[in-house]
This record gives structure tokens, sequence and C-alpha cells, in this order.
């Protein structure tokens, strides 16, 4: 899908990995495909799959496909909205036939795909959702995972005890990978006590550091205004880093967020952009650099009448115009919040 990707992966590995399963995890994230290990008895490769390595691997038949959401990314390549859905199904339509297909049918590119499935004669469609109760299918409502995949639904935990999958988003990862090792991992409380036990993904709302009542949050990840709308949304006072090279729409569509946004600290090439969308709704200042951004954010955070503010990096942009990649921005990210707790410390 376009967003959820990494974070489902590994945590279908965690999955499988607490039950006895051999999991190989690679593909767009840590190893390249090729550079896993050759099978063994009870091997699974849990494979990360982009648009791109979808398009050039027709040859791919997965025994299980999830396909987690369709929100519009990467059109620069792929053209249009309905091509970019068309190659993240055909790996769908690629799945062996006696294999499933999880589907998140939340938005409405998803849920085409999913009738499309449903109602031929490919492999099983399983149906995900995020609100909404269904017959049949996984779904997460009022903060707890129901599994109604058989006969009734069945309440099979509560997200409170996930703390590393914060937010409405993780919840639909982890009922993707609940969904997703069902029919390997048959007892449902083992799936449930991995998922509580998963440690967390580097960049994806990661706490990087406290400084007396601010917390410092990692999103590099989000490099799209969907993914940084997710994060904007699990705070309610939030001094916003955001920008690098922009993406179609820039951050226009989370308007209704910005009431969340005590400041934005812009950087790099979509500054200019993101402040005229953010023009009369929300202050921002153009702090052009990470390091000047992390610096007026910390001083406002701490100036802040707000009892748990928090400086939230969340660019929804690439990086590319400041950065080799996501990892390095987070990386550098995480450098200044440790320098700056350091030299308090050694201030105090
Ligand atoms: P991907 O690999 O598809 O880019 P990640 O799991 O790395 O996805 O998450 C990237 C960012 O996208 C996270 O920082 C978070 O803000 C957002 N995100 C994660 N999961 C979802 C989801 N299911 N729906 C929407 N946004 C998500």
């Amino acid at each position: 899908g376009t967003n959820g990707k990494s974070t489902t992966t590994a945590l279908i590995g965690h999955i499988l990995n607490a039950c006895g399963f051999q999991a190989q995890v690679g593909g767009n994230i840590g190893k390249s495909v090729l550079e896993l290990a050759p099978p063994e008895a009870r091997s699974v490769y849990v494979l990360e799959m982009s648009s791109f390595q979808i398009d050039l691997t027709p040859g791919l038949t997965p025994d299980i496909a999830v396909l987690s959401n369709l929100t519009p990314d990467h059109i620069d390549r792929h053209g249009t909205m309905e091509n970019y859905a068309a190659i993240k199904a055909r790996l769908l339509g690629q799945t062996a036939k006696d294999g499933q297909v999880v589907i998140g049918v939340d938005d409405d590119y998803s849920a085409a795909i999913f009738t499309r499935f449903a109602s031929n004669g490919g492999p099983s469609a399983l149906p995900v959702s995020v609100g909404k109760i269904l017959g049949r299918g996984v779904f997460a409502v009022d903060g707890a995972l129901y599994d109604a995949a058989g006969q009734r639904a069945a309440k099979v935990m509560e997200f409170a005890a996930a703390p590393r999958l914060p937010g409405v988003h993780n919840w639909q990862n982890a009922a993707l990978a609940y969904a997703a090792t069902k029919s390997l991992v048959k007892d449902s409380r083992a799936i449930v006590s991995a998922i509580a036990s998963f440690p967390g993904l580097a960049h994806r709302m990661e706490e990087v550091g406290r400084i007396g009542k601010t917390r410092f949050v990692n999103d590099s990840k989000a490099t799209n205004a969907d993914a940084a709308g997710r994060a904007l949304g699990c705070y309610p006072d939030i001094f916003w880093i955001a920008g690098g090279k922009q993406k179609e729409g820039g951050i226009k569509s989370l308007k209704p967020l910005f009431g969340h946004v005590r400041k934005a600290y812009l950087i790099g090439e979509a500054a200019p952009a993101f402040a005229a969308t953010l023009d009369g709704l929300a202050p921002y200042e153009m702090s052009g650099t990470l390091e000047r951004a992390v610096e007026s954010a910390m001083n406002d955070a701490a100036a802040a009448t707000a009892s748990a503010p928090v400086v939230l990096l969340s660019p929804a942009c690439a990086s590319y115009d400041q950065f080799r990649d996501f990892e390095q921005r987070g990386d550098a990210f995480r450098a200044l919040v440790a320098k700056r707790a350091d030299a308090m410390r050694a201030a105090s």
C-alpha cells in the first residue's frame, strides 16, 4: 500500500518469529530479497514491496499478499492514481490461487480492489477495517481488535497493550498483520502477545528524547501528507518541523489538523509552498535547515503553556533536497536532540 508497509512487514516478521517460524524480512526494508538466506524448514519470507518493485517483478507469486491502503503518492512516476492503484493490485493478482489476499478496505481504491477479489475465483480475500464493523473480516473499533474472519466477531486485544504501535494508523497495521498471520499461526493469543511485544521501528513516530516537559518525536519516514497527518492527529500541542522535497498536493489535505499545530518550522524546497498553505491558519517560521528548526521548536515548546508539548519531525516530503534519505534526516534530528539534552545536563 501507500503507507504502513514497513511497519506491517516488520510486525508480521516479529509475530512469525515469536510463534516458531523462521521469518526472513526483506525487500524494500533492510536486506534486499536476493541477500536473504535460502529456505529451511519453517522459513517464511516476509517482503515489503514498493510500487516500483512490484512493477519490476511480474514473476513473484506470493502465498499471502497484503494491501494496506491507497492514497496519492509517487504519481510523478506512475502518471495517474488509477495506474498507481493498478500496479499495487497487480501483486494481489499474482497471489497463488489457493493463497490469500488481505486488504485494508477503508479507502475507495482499496475497497474497489477488495470487491473485485471477493467476487472472483482466485485466492480468498479477507477485508480489514479500522472504524467499520465488518460482518466478516478483521476490524478495529474503540481501541480494540476484533476477529470476525470465521464465525461471530470476537474481541482479541486492546491496543493499549501495544505501546509501540501508537495511533489509529498503527491499529490498521496491527489488524493487517493479525489477518495476514492468522492462517499460519493458528493460536490467535500467540499473535496478540507478539503484537504487544513489538519493539517498533526507527523513524516512525519514534520518541527520541524528552527535555523537561517536551517530547521529541522522529517521524522522518512520513514522506507524504497522508503519513504526516497520522502523526499530527496523535498529539494536541505540536511544534511541527515539515518540508523537504515536495510531493504533489503539498499539505493542503492537512488543513483540518492545523488546530493541533502551535507553530510550524519549515525547511527545504517545499517551505514557501507550505507557508502559503499555513498562512492565516497556523503560525510558522521559515527555518531553512533542520538544525535551525530544531533549535527554534525546542525553545518555543519550552516556553509554551501546553503541559505536554511535542516537537515533531514529520516532514510530509521526501528528503533528497537536503539529505541522502529519510534515515539520514531522522538520524540528524535524533543527534540534534541528544546534543541539546547533553548540553542541558552539563549546565544543570
Ligand atoms: P511505508 O513503508 O509504507 O512508507 P511505514 O510503516 O514506514 O510505511 O510508515 C511510514 C509513515 O506512514 C509513518 O511514519 C506513519 O506516519 C505513516 N503510517 C504508518 N502506517 C500507516 C497507515 N496504516 N496509514 C496511514 N499512515 C501510516
